[in-house]
């Protein structure tokens, strides 16, 4: 068991100050509106504590790429992640040839039976499939010679080598079979977002009447809103059972899109990274899913101009929330909460008692100060 004197628990929607957290076996045993006053409690009385970092939708990080599918690569990846204040993710995957996939798919099975904090990694919570059925006509920074048709056999695949930790995937509702392979693939316990898709708003909304429960990075790579033709955008503002991505660099979105989407989604906005394997390292040329990308101030491209992914970092997601005038409750919430709540996670990006002891210790200037995954302490300052 640990104690923690803080000087703020953010669980996230609910605050308390001057108080503690108990973490026993790994989980948060309970919250205490005032500090203990015995030796065996750690103090950091100027800190502030939140649950450790969601993110939904991460290729990669500090040259590590998902996509290359080498288990050593991923797991180093964790490490990287966890010590940035990223306590649970979803590798995410670009199109890719069939092998290709098959392979991130297996090394997601092998590590998912890992002892993850033996490892002191962030927790891997299963494999985000963005692509490859998706609209060739919104590919982005997709490998257009990966894109093809819903192929259910090849699906089935993947959920067998990842042993069924496929947790999500990202999907254009309009290409051939797409409406149809919804339900079977929620029956195959995944969860479809909707994304790289020029569906229009009847389209999308008869994909989330068909269980489709999330939409990927919106505005982007997606048929734009028009006020005569809202396409998915239009569907997922209006539908209050779907969880909705945006990638909060200022440079994907607007800031005053950033603002609308948090307004109008509420609980259903869940900040993602979207970031590739060039975040956290110098301007200079990088590879995406087989494809050339140039960074330039932090701005990832490919050659055509089209953004591809992001160079954000989940800290550098909260510093941009924050100085949009956002509260630390709302902005970690969009960090924490809505992210695990859209994949199901329960007991995740949450510090209520039974939640799990994934934190994050931040100073006054926001910054990462101490990390605990499963309440072990796992990166100091
Ligand atoms: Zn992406």
């Amino acid at each position: 068991m640990i104690k923690l004197n803080v000087s703020e628990i953010y669980t996230p929607l609910r605050i308390f100050k001057e108080s503690s957290i108990v973490i026993e076996k790994g989980f948060v045993k309970s919250i205490k509106p005032y500090w203990f006053n015995d030796s065996e409690t750690y103090n950091f009385k100027d800190l502030i504590a939140a649950p450790g970092f969601v993110d939904t939708h991460i290729h990669g990080h500090a040259g590590y790429d998902v996509n290359r599918g080498s288990d050593e690569e991923i797991t180093r990846l964790a490490k990287y992640l966890a010590k940035r204040g990223v306590t649970s993710f979803l590798p995410t995957t670009v199109s890719l040839k069939h092998e290709d996939l098959c392979k991130v798919a297996s090394v997601i099975g092998e590590l998912s039976t890992e002892d993850i904090v033996k490892n002191s990694g962030s927790r891997i919570l299963g494999l985000h499939l963005e692509g490859p059925y998706i609209n060739p006509e919104m590919k982005g920074a997709q490998n257009p010679e990966a894109i093809r048709r819903i192929e259910l056999n090849e699906l089935d695949e993947y959920i067998k080598l990842s042993r069924n930790r496929i947790r999500v995937i990202t999907l254009a509702p309009e290409i051939e079979g797409g409406l149809e392979s919804i339900p079977e693939i929620i029956k195959r316990g995944v969860i479809v977002s909707l994304g790289h898709s020029n569906a229009s708003y009847e389209i999308a909304s008869e994909a989330f009447r068909r269980g489709a429960s999330r939409v990927t990075h919106i505005f982007n790579a997606m048929r734009r809103f028009h006020h005569r033709d809202p396409g998915i955008v239009g569907a997922a503002f209006e539908n209050s059972n779907v969880f909705i991505e945006f990638i909060p660099d200022l440079i994907h979105l607007a800031q005053p899109v950033v603002k609308l989407v948090i307004k109008v989604a509420g609980r259903r906005a869940v900040a993602v990274t979207d970031a590739i394997s060039a975040t956290d390292l110098p301007d200079g040329e990088y590879e995406l899913g087989g494809l050339r990308v140039e960074v330039r101030e932090g701005v990832a491209r490919l050659p055509d101009g089209t953004l591809a992914g992001s160079t954000l970092t989940m800290i550098k997601a909260l510093k941009n929330l924050y100085s949009l005038g956002y509260s630390l409750k709302k902005v970690l919430a969009l960090l924490t909460l809505y992210p695990a709540r859209s994949i199901n996670e329960l007991n995740i990006g949450c510090l209520n008692p039974g939640c799990r002891g994934d934190l994050i210790l931040l100073n006054k200037s926001l910054e990462l100060e101490k990390i605990f995954i499963d309440g072990e302490e796992i990166y100091t300052k």
